[in-house]
């Protein structure tokens, strides 16, 4: 099993467990960290295909279990977005009995909530205004908030004697848009620093860019240039802290396996469909769209495919 991110193990970075923003493998010196088909993120095509070369094999592979083939929906969810979610939570500090919101009930919100109820949250809510996947956050036992109908923060207070949430989990990114499709980057952001109680902390892997050459037109002039408009006045005023930034998947990778060897974590939950390699386009086009019941796509290089998992 291998990590989106690509690190040497040896760098000032890598030594400290920060993997995700590697210095040897990122060729430009004024940037850091490497994965593979990432904007800005090195020359490195992307995984989906039937040979990758790998640098620093020994260090970036994590040996799977006997059980690699029968659970391979389960660990292929480790490359990514299963550490990633958890990411989220780990910065958001997530503890035994707190709750927690997550905005964003894509694949890597769904794992966020999944690393909350795994790290023992008392509650969690999902925020997201499509039903298919809020069916998918009350699978595993979070709380729906269908943003098409409610304002995730009212519900949130209301919910908590007013307080807030103890920790939030930003899963969208800068395309974040309303319920009528208006994109709005500030939108999950300033919907957190709502949710979120005083000195609460806020976890933010959705993908944000220093700039969005297209945004311009979607969302206006600042944010084409990264700038968002946030209530900074208010979270500062709140106490609260964010962590921003791509997962370490090698800080989690190894704990998350064993969590799935040990029957404990079943990640491939939001698996909706197992395809060919071929048919990879396609699977691309419905998830952009985000067609209903498209959740999660599982390619299989070596031709494989059997269609609809469930
Ligand atoms: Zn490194």
């Amino acid at each position: 099993m291998l990590p989106f991110n690509i690190a040497c193990g040896f760098c000032k970075q890598c030594e400290r467990g920060l993997t995700n923003y590697c210095l040897t493998m990122q060729p430009e010196p004024a940037l850091a960290g490497a994965a593979y088909g990432f904007a800005d993120m090195g020359p490195y095509q992307g995984g989906q295909a039937e040979l990758l070369r790998v640098p620093y094999g020994d260090f970036n592979a994590l040996r799977l279990g006997e059980d690699a083939a029968e659970r391979q929906t389960d660990y292929v969810m480790l490359a990514d977005i299963f550490p990633t979610g958890y990411h989220a939570t780990e910065m958001a500090n997530v503890k035994p009995g707190d709750q927690t919101i997550v905005f964003g009930a894509g694949p890597v919100g769904l794992m966020a909530a999944y690393s909350a109820v795994l790290r023992g949250a008392g509650r969690v809510w999902v925020a997201d205004h499509q039903p298919d996947r809020l069916r998918k956050a009350e699978e595993i036992g979070a709380i729906p908030i269908n943003t098409a109908e409610h304002d995730p923060a009212e519900v949130v207070k209301e919910a908590t004697l007013g307080l807030g949430a103890d920790n939030g989990c930003e899963c969208v990114g800068y395309q974040a848009h309303d319920p009528q499709g208006h994109e709005d980057a500030s939108l999950t952001l300033n919907g957190l620093i709502d949710s979120v109680r005083f000195t609460g902390d806020i976890g933010v892997v959705g993908v944000f860019l220093p700039q969005d050459p297209g945004g311009e037109e979607a969302q206006g002039e600042l944010e084409a240039q990264g700038k968002v408009p946030i209530d900074f006045g208010m979270m500062w005023f709140k106490g609260q802290r964010m962590g921003t930034g791509q997962a370490p998947v090698k800080r989690y990778n190894r704990a998350l396996r064993d969590l799935i060897a040990g029957e404990k974590a079943k990640p491939s939950f939001i698996v909706s469909h197992e395809l060919s390699l071929d048919e990879a386009p396609t699977a691309y086009e419905h998830f952009d769209a985000r067609d209903q019941g498209w959740t999660k796509v599982v390619l299989h290089p070596n031709g494989h495919s059997n269609g609809h998992k469930r």
